[in-house]
């Protein structure tokens, strides 16, 4: 019907009224004809739409195959021209075969970041990728390219942060082997970058290279799981350059020293040192090969496919040096790991941390109080047997949801009501009730948890009962039998085996073990030694036994979780989303179904929903006036914030569909103002 190929005879007829809806009719079918559509064969197919009746709709497949299905199972697909969007916003059909089709698209031609309308997607690529380095740092920095990356949301969480004074957040989040601790790290070396005061920033990445030695272990997810949550804050000086840094660490995995499942390791740290240390510290250290440990043997795996841990252990000495952990020290520390394994690798690491710290403070010429703070906390886990490790995981994984939905649906959200703009609620998937079944009190997890560890009598056994007889009735809590449980996550149902929970959760340290530390002939594990007690002593003068004294390792996990939500609060967030693309840590391979499952659970499809129909961009009409009011032409008419806003508004010809005035604040669809501010700044 291209008005191009009509004769003028044509023309006459088109003009008249029967031929108007003749054509309409006949546009309407072949617009139906041409349509492309997502069939739901096993898995999600495109075909043609042949014919279409209210009950029935003919589909010829992509593969050739022909097909009759109910109308209602077909989700529109996209014309291919926006195949590999890297923005799903601009999506014309936002359905879950398409995002995952336009995520396959792309990270078949390995890239592999696609921005979710505010979120950055990140798929685990399981390969080097030819995406990174100076080159790529200097096009981001210099705004050459705006093509979705870890270094476009550091680079916009460092232009808020000197723009806006205002301190910001990377929060990162996925399951286990998705790529979070990669991703910190690739956020760290544009930091890393721009540069610092007296070699700072290599320090922080080498400080970065011991943690993850100490605290990292291969896993059946991950062969470099972390097994504890850290926050990196990153201090900049008045000019943007790196001036020290502090990392928190959350709960490390100490039960890992001793136990864990077959297929996985201790801490790196340990196999490094049995390969790599130099005979003259073998000799000291009495150190044999790591098979002849009955703690590094236990899960029959000594070695992880393509890693050298004699030359890890090169650059680990390397890196304490660049840190100022002395010789003496070093020889850290890793003496003493027998009977007191556990508690002595839990305060090793505290140390080394604290050590790290020190050696990162922030020097006193730099006092701008400028920070980003990067966040790689242990993703969601659900593995075949579920204990106390990922009870506490997986609970910090729905704090940290919570704090996405907050600022990503709840906030914005509220914000247009409370503004009375015209707007209609997108849903999301509240986790409160998940919170609520882990925080209530009395009859909550933790607190039931709390009080049964109290009790000299209680097992696991009785503390499943207790649990199951008090929440039974929570949709969120599925009861089970013989000693398991079940918890409605926001990324899944996981079941737990509480054994353990008890021991673990008391975190008992008799003071026999700690009088042979403090009998040691060195020095540091009398210094490890005397930070274990002094809590516990400050309370109580009892010698026989810490537990009672002591507070619960689940206490002590949820209060530090909540300083650490109260410190993201202050902060303007990026969120990453990683994604893994596979369970065999496999190169080039997508699987579907797994990946629509990730997006699921975190809610991209909702975020992009929101952020397409959202006004992303906000300013007050005091704000806007004043920033923009001077570019008016003519007389102005009146002084006041609203009226110099909409003079401006109408000066500029911005689409009414793309901005809305509520009480306060002027909201704009995304990419609106870019306008205003080029001629701003041509101006200023
Ligand atoms: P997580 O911290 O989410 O558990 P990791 O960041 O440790 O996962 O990633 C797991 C593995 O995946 C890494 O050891 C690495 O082999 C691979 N990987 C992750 N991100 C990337 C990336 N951007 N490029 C190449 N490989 C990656
Ligand atoms: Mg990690």
């Amino acid at each position: 019907f291209g008005s191009k190929r009509h004769s003028r005879n044509e023309r006459k007829e088109v003009d008249s009224p029967y031929f108007k809806s003749m054509q309409v009719e006949i546009e309407e079918k072949s617009e139906r004809l041409r349509v492309w559509c997502w069939v739901p064969e096993g898995k999600w197919e495109t075909g043609k739409i042949q014919s279409l009746s209210d009950d029935e709709s003919e589909i010829l497949l992509s593969n050739g195959k022909g097909m009759k299905v109910s109308p209602e199972v077909l989700l529109p697909a996209n014309p291919s021209i926006l195949d590999g969007v890297d923005d799903l916003i601009q999506l014309s059909y936002l359905n879950e075969p398409s995002v995952l089709h336009n995520l396959r698209v792309r990270f078949t031609q390995n890239f592999v970041y696609t921005k979710a309308g505010p979120v950055l997607v990140a798929i685990n690529p399981f390969k080097a990728v030819p995406l990174y380095g100076k080159d790529f740092i200097s096009a981001y920095r210099e705004k050459q390219t705006d093509s979705p990356h870890v270094y476009a949301i550091a680079d916009a969480a460092f232009t808020g942060m000197m723009r806006d004074g205002i301190n910001q957040s990377i929060i990162i989040s996925g399951e286990s082997g998705a790529g979070k601790t990669e991703t910190a790290k690739i956020a760290m070396h544009y930091f890393a970058a721009l540069g610092g005061e007296s070699g700072m920033e290599s320090e922080i990445l080498e400080a970065n290279f011991i943690l993850e030695a100490f605290g990292n272990a291969k896993t059946s997810r991950n062969n470099n799981s972390s097994r504890f949550g850290k926050l990196i804050e990153i201090h900049f000086s008045s000019i943007g350059k790196i001036c020290g840094a502090q990392i928190q660490t959350f709960l490390l995995e100490k039960s890992r020293v001793v136990q864990r499942a077959s297929g996985e390791r201790s801490y790196h740290v340990f196999y490094q040192l049995c390969a790599g240390a130099p005979p003259d510290l073998k000799d000291k250290l009495k150190i044999k090969e790591a098979m002849e440990y009955d703690y590094l043997k236990k899960g029959n795996c000594l070695r992880i496919d393509g890693v050298d841990d004699a030359k890890q252990f090169r650059l680990l000495t390397k890196a304490l040096n660049a840190v100022g952990i002395l010789k003496e020290d070093q020889t850290k520390a890793t003496d003493g790991r027998d009977a007191l394994a556990k508690a002595i690798y839990a305060s090793l690491f505290d140390w080394l941390v604290e050590k790290i710290n020190k050696s990162l403070e922030i020097g006193d010429n730099c006092c701008s109080g400028r920070s980003i703070s990067i966040l790689d906390i242990y993703g969601f886990e659900s593995f075949y047997k579920n204990g106390f490790e990922q009870f506490c995981i997986n609970y910090a994984n729905e704090r940290l949801q919570q704090h996405f939905n907050r600022h990503l649906f709840k906030l914005e959200q509220e914000e247009y009501m409370e503004d009375g703009i015209d707007w209609t609620n997108v849903e999301f998937v509240d986790n409160t009730d998940c919170l609520n079944l882990f925080e209530k009190k009395p009859l909550g997890l933790f607190s039931l948890l709390d009080e049964e560890s109290t009790f000299p009598k209680a097992t696991d056994l009785t503390f499943a009962n207790k649990i199951t007889g008090h929440l039974n009735s929570n949709p969120c809590f599925k009861a089970e039998r013989g000693g398991t449980f079940g918890i409605c996550h926001y990324a899944g149902e996981v079941s737990y085996d509480a054994s353990g929970f008890l021991e673990k959760n008391r975190d008992p340290l008799h003071s026999e073990s700690i009088n042979l530390l403090l009998s040691c002939q060195s020095e540091l594990p009398k210094l490890l030694a005397s930070n274990m007690t002094s809590a516990s002593q400050r309370k109580s003068s009892r010698r026989t036994s810490f537990s009672a004294q002591k507070q619960t390792v689940s206490t002590k996990f949820k209060a530090q979780l909540f300083k650490l939500m109260q410190q993201l609060e202050g902060t303007t967030p990026h969120f990453i989303r990683c994604i893994k693309p596979n369970s065999r840590h496999r190169a080039g391979l997508y699987d579907s179904e797994l990946v629509s499952h990730q997006l699921r659970c975190c809610g991209v499809l909702e975020v992009v929903r929101i952020s397409r129909a959202g006004y992303p961009t906000r300013f007050t009409h005091q704000q806007f006036a004043e920033r923009f009011g001077f570019l008016l032409v003519g007389p102005m008419l009146s002084q006041e914030p609203l009226s110099i806003s909409v003079a401006i508004l109408q000066q500029f010809n911005i689409h009414p569909e793309m901005y809305q005035v509520g009480y306060t604040k002027i909201f704009f669809r995304s990419g609106q103002i870019s306008v205003l501010e080029e001629c701003r700044s041509r101006v200023v």
